[in-house]
């Protein structure tokens, strides 16, 4: 067995595993080739302090770590919760007191320290077992001494080796709880092998730190590495900065050339907003590597500032992936940030940052500008009016900075909220929404970042969460990215394709649908950056590939898009069988498909019922009478209130087609097989002459009116003698000829009362009777409405409470491709439109 197919799961069956010391040739750091790649695709997984926070957390955690991780994986974690916070409040508090000179406070001090111990105590004594707890107390014991010591020293001198407690601490016992439950591990503490020049540019030496860590790794166990700690060529304990883990498991990625990062969070991706003060923020599936580093530069918490820093080396051929999930539902499809095409790229997102200062200074202008800027990296400049926004911890070495050039300067304090997306600041439509909706706020400034994927507007005044959403929402309001997936590449789909591009062009409704997915019965052309839908059929035709369900389900659960909608232009049974699922997901359907709608009662129910739990919408007008509106003339009937008594017509295009025509002038088997031949009947014209989808659509209406039917509730006419029913297509069309007496005979009686044959279908609801419904042929008198129809033309009739002694008729073409075309565009715009009122809420568990 290859170590990297070594699962966790396993292992905890079968601990008996060989162990040995690390060689040289386990791991490589070497940018590895596509083969030495797919063999040794390490994961790094690293976990955020919440994700640590207790010890029901932690045991969340250990059920991620088995059923993700392979033993050469790698294991990053923060400080259980908020310890790192702790550690801060200690040391700033013990460095006040000294500064101060007080005494009292000692008991303060005293009482915090009692406090992290006893934190750490309880999550040791509630996750491991006695023999581990007790070596895990003893070793904590020793630390918190050693604590106590430093802060009673030099405190400037440790204060980065009192800060790591909170790292080392969690390693440890992730580390030793895997030991005990899911397989061997050890916990590294990351200043055993990574090196950076100095915490103010954190530059890793990347040589020795791969080397060191290549020596650390031990064959056969989980390493559990601390983040955020490091230490600088003298051997001096550094600190990444806060939320600095982030950027060791991208540091630690990088070294190991691992083919993944995951941060393991409590928010299930990076949203439009902070979600916990923004309810209406969007997850953002996809964020392009540039924007993601602007966010982080921006302070957004889930990804510290250099984050991506490590992972985008124009150099290297290597290429890591960065995902973002939460720890808290780890099944829920996160956040991946990477290269994509253009509709991850339209993405928006805002931001804020509180506490910050503007600084003014001569030296902010002219040559000593790009000094500063490169010195101070602020989070915005301008060089012209000569100042810049930095954080309040930069105000002593810039003003330390400027007295050493001997120039002045005033700080003011000041806010930013930026609205943050790919070359936004390069768009004048988006700056221009930005600036109106900062109208209250009154901006001192707005200005677009160097990188250009941000505005921002620094404020006077602290951004409050009522701006912030307030802005958010003007940014956001209506965008929302729809992914459309056509299934069925025949007749009708193919001028449906044909119809797009200037349905995109032309109806404001469809501004956000992309065409990302054509499928046939046995071929897909999937793309998650979107199909050009001027050239859909061709690259199709040229592109797609081989298929199987189960990959299109996978596909349909991770699809990175806000809303999907699936328009199923198929006849198959098969693929209808499929909307329970993409209802179960959220997707929307619109079905000229007949097969669910006329499903069995229990699974129509099914169905209905999936769809609302999940708001996924489910259209379907053309699966009666092609465009013509009597889906939607039926509901909204019976929305508004009213309550439908009768449903009738001529149903089927083919026989209305035949009936219109057949006067008896010509046989009627003839008259069949020139309809063949003109593609007005099925393949097989049994289909039709069968009734039996005439009796579906009826069952469909009947439903949509309300009532709760079954296919075997409908009587249905077969126009095929028993005698022709089983036999092949051929046989069939070459007896043909025997249906013309029955026809003829039919007719001529018909004649002779001034009548007419004609294929009807009916509905009729009475509270004394109940349901009657079938499907026949009937003798009507030349005068009925359904008697005199364009021959292929449908008519509809509906009787209802207020449509009671002059019925509703609706009637037109109910076949053809333009029409059946068009009507799944309409259901298309409609859905959209429905769509674009949508309102969502972030919920998400961990957070809210
Ligand atoms: P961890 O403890 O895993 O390191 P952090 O607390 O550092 O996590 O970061 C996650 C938090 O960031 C979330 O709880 C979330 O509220 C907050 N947050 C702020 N802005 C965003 C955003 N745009 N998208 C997602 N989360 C955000
Ligand atoms: N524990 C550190 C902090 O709280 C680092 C991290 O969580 O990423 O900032
Ligand atoms: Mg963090």
């Amino acid at each position: 067995m290859t170590q990297e197919n070594i699962n966790l799961n396993k292992i905890n069956k079968d601990k008996a595993e060989p162990r040995r010391e690390i060689a040289e040739s386990d791991f490589t750091t070497d940018v590895p080739s596509e083969n030495k790649l797919a063999k040794h695709a390490i994961q790094v997984h690293k976990f955020g302090g919440s994700s640590l926070a207790t010890a029901e957390c932690i045991k969340r955690v250990l059920e991620i770590i088995r059923a993700n991780c392979q033993l050469n994986d790698i294991v990053v974690v923060s400080a259980n919760g908020k310890t790192t916070d702790s550690l801060f409040a200690l040391h700033d508090l013990v460095e006040r007191t000294i500064a101060e000179q007080k005494i009292q406070t000692s008991d303060e001090i005293t009482q915090l320290i009692t406090a992290l111990a006893k934190a750490q105590e309880k999550l040791i004594t509630d996750l491991l077992n006695a023999n581990n707890t007790k070596q895990l107390l003893l070793r904590l014991s020793k630390d918190i001494e050693q604590l106590s010591h430093w802060l009673a020293g030099d405190i400037v001198k440790y204060r980065n080796d009192i800060l790591a407690f909170g790292e080392v601490w969690s390693a440890r016992l992730l580390s030793a709880l895997l030991n005990e439950q899911v397989c061997p591990s050890n916990s590294i503490d990351s200043r055993d092998f990574l090196v950076i020049d100095n915490e103010q540019s954190c530059v890793v030496d990347t040589a020795k730190s791969a080397a060191q860590l290549r020596q650390r790794r031990q064959f056969g166990k989980l390493a559990v590495i601390t983040g955020y700690i490091s230490k600088d060529s003298r051997g001096n304990s550094c600190t990444l900065g806060r939320n600095g883990s982030d950027y060791s498991a991208t540091i630690i990625a990088s070294l190991v050339a691992a083919g993944n990062v995951t941060l393991w969070t409590d928010v299930d991706g990076i949203y439009s907003a902070d979600p916990r003060v923004v309810p209406n923020a969007r997850k953002l599936h996809r964020l392009p590597n540039g924007v993601a580093k602007e966010l982080g530069r921006l302070g957004n918490p889930v990804l510290h500032a250099k984050t991506l820093l490590p992972l985008i080396n124009p150099l290297s051929e290597h290429h890591t992936h960065l995902h973002v999930a939460s720890s808290f539902d780890p099944k829920v499809i996160g956040t991946e940030i990477g290269k994509f095409g253009q509709i991850a790229k339209q993405e928006l997102s805002v931001t804020y940052l509180n506490d910050l200062l503007l600084a003014q200074s001569v030296s902010f202008t002219g040559k000593t500008a790009e000094r500063a800027k490169a010195e101070f990296s602020p989070l915005c400049m301008d060089n012209q009016k000569g100042f810049m926004v930095i954080t309040q911890e930069q105000q002593k070495s810039l003003s330390q900075w400027l007295a050493s050039h001997d120039v002045e300067i005033t700080f003011k304090p000041v806010s930013i909220i930026a609205t943050v997306g790919h070359r936004v600041a390069e768009r004048g439509d988006i700056k221009a929404r930005f600036k109106r909706s900062l109208k209250t706020a009154k901006p001192i400034d707005i200005l677009g970042s160097d990188n250009d994927h941000s505005v921002i507007a620094i404020l006077p005044e602290t951004c409050s969460i009522e701006l912030l959403n307030s802005v958010h929402h003007e940014m956001t309001k209506d965008v929302r990215h729809i992914g459309l997936v056509v299934a069925g590449m025949g007749n009708i789909g193919e001028r449906f394709l044909e119809l797009l591009p200037a349905q995109l062009n032309k109806v404001y409704a469809l501004e956000n649908l992309h065409l990302v997915g054509l499928l046939s019965s046995k071929k897909a052309l999937i793309n998650n950056d979107g199909i050009d839908v001027a050239q859909a059929s061709k690259l199709f035709a040229q592109e797609a590939q081989n298929y199987d369900t189960e990959q299109l389900i996978s596909w349909l659960t991770q699809n990175p898009y806000d809303e999907l909608i699936v328009v199923d232009i198929t006849p198959s049974e098969d693929f209808s069988l499929l909307y329970e699922q993409m209802f179960s997901l959220g997707i929307h359907v619109i079905g000229a498909n007949k097969w669910a709608a006329s499903s069995s009662t229990k699974h129509f129910n099914n169905l209905v019922n999936t769809a609302d739990k999940n708001n996924s919408l489910w259209l379907g007008n053309t699966t009666v009478g092609a465009g013509l509106p009597i889906n939607y003339a039926i509901e909204d009937l019976r929305q508004s209130g009213d309550s439908i008594s009768e449903l009738s017509g001529i149903f089927s295009g083919t026989l209305s087609w035949l009936f219109e025509t057949y006067d008896g002038t010509t046989k009627f088997s003839e008259l069949l097989l020139n309809a063949l031949a003109q593609g007005i009947t099925e393949p097989d014209p049994r289909e039709d002459l069968s009734g039996r989808d005439v009796q579906r659509k009826l069952l469909i209406l009947a439903r949509k009116a309300g009532f709760e039917l079954a296919l075997e509730d409908i009587d249905c006419q077969n126009l095929v003698p028993e005698a022709l029913q089983s036999l092949s297509t051929h046989d069939f069309l070459a007896r043909a000829n025997e249906l013309d007496e029955y026809f003829s005979s039919a007719l001529s009686d018909a004649k002779s009362k001034g009548a007419c044959i004609r294929y009807v279908a009916r509905f009729q609801y009475d509270d004394a009777t109940g349901v009657t419904a079938k499907v026949s042929l009937e003798v009507l008198p030349q005068t009925d409405a359904f008697a005199n129809l364009t021959p292929c033309d449908n008519i509809f009739q509906i009787s209802s409470h207020w449509y009671q002694d002059n019925p509703l008729i609706i009637r037109g073409p109910g076949a053809g491709r333009d029409v059946t075309a068009g009507g799944l565009h309409s259901d298309l715009v409609k859905i959209c439109q429905q769509l674009a009122h949508k309102q969502h809420q972030v919920r998400i568990k961990g957070i809210n």
